[in-house]
């Protein structure tokens, strides 16, 4: 059973899925296990067959990768014909979509602040690999790339790896945000984010690292301490229009705060996610601009936060600002 069910009194979609029950936690039970992790080298039969690697053969699911993209064993969306079902109370979409696995690294136990920056070059090429070919997919609406990093974030492989999850829908919580973008656009003529970053450019309190391309910042409202949002300091809709050179800044932009992080917390659980726009917006460049967010885990949400939506976070955010600052001075 794989059903995205409608609720009326959240206006959203839950996905049952029932396959995820079988899947095992290995990060209680084997916590660095190589003999039994299927994302390591020579393990690659573990894995459905990859559909996208760079490797230094030609040797589909077999040793000699850097980077190796599978569709995911415990998927919780999978394709077969897409069926809706209207009724008022009982209203749902089957679980079209697709669900793979990005393994960030064929060596077991490495940490994303110990990638060199190529890793990072190949992680992001491999991202918009897929995006583009996803899209392709008339039945797809939106695709969500996200990391879930620790015992804390939901994740259940310790060995290093991205997911990706693509639906037949675009989720309320995306259309109304991309609708709030294009509104302030037609006020006011120009982009949210170009504004946005004139005045925190401004004030100064809260932008961690900065480069001609991407600019880092903990958000002004941040959810959560030591929040992290890098966005693109021009227009630009989706990583995947992304030139060379761009990639290249954008992977030393996240490989710094991954250290800056691993520093001040040194084992510590988060989850990354990139905002990319609905699909077929990609020249939306003029309202959208894809952005990576890094929430790490050091507070749990409760029932406050479940019923209203509305976050608790102990810290100010240029004071998480202040200390990754001083920490990336010092590297
Ligand atoms: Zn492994």
């Amino acid at each position: 059973m794989q059903e995205f069910r409608y609720s009326l009194l959240d206006e959203s979609y839950v996905l049952i899925s029932e396959k995820r029950k079988e899947r095992s936690n290995l990060f209680i039970e084997k916590v660095s296990d190589k003999k039994n992790c299927p994302f390591d080298e020579g393990n690659e039969l573990m894995t459905p067959s990859e559909v996208y690697a760079v490797r230094d053969n030609d040797k589909n699911d077999q040793a000699g990768w850097k980077i190796r993209v599978v569709p995911n064993l415990y998927a919780a969306v999978s394709r077969s014909v897409l069926k809706t079902c209207k009724n008022q109370f009982f209203k749902f979409i089957n679980g079209y979509g697709y669900a793979e696995i990005i393994v960030e690294t064929p060596i077991h136990n490495q940490r994303m602040d110990q990638y060199s920056l190529n890793q990072f070059e190949l992680y992001f090429a491999a991202i918009i690999n897929r995006l583009n070919a996803i899209a392709e997919d008339k039945n797809i609406r939106y695709i969500q790339v996200f990391k879930n990093n620790g015992i804390d974030s939901g994740a259940s492989q310790t060995h290093q790896h991205t997911q990706i999850i693509a639906i037949p829908f675009v989720p309320k919580v995306i259309t109304d945000r991309f609708k709030r973008l294009k509104e302030y656009y037609e006020k006011n003529g120009r982009s949210y984010f170009s504004d946005l970053m004139e005045q925190e450019i401004a004030l100064n309190e809260r932008i961690i690292l900065k480069t001609s391309d991407f600019t880092a910042i903990c958000p002004y409202a941040s959810k959560v301490p030591f929040e992290i949002m890098i966005i693109p300091s021009y227009d630009i809709a989706s990583l995947t229009l992304l030139d060379s050179d761009k990639l290249v800044s954008l992977s030393k932009i996240l490989k710094k705060l991954m250290i800056a992080l691993y520093k001040k917390f040194n084992n510590f659980s988060f989850n990354l996610t990139l905002s990319e726009p609905p699909k077929g917006y990609r020249n939306a460049g003029n309202f959208f601009r894809f952005y990576i967010t890094i929430l790490p885990k050091m507070t749990t949400a409760g029932g406050f936060e479940q019923a209203t939506a509305v976050f608790i976070n102990p810290y100010l955010p240029k004071e998480s600002t202040k200390i990754l600052k001083d920490i990336l001075k010092q590297i």
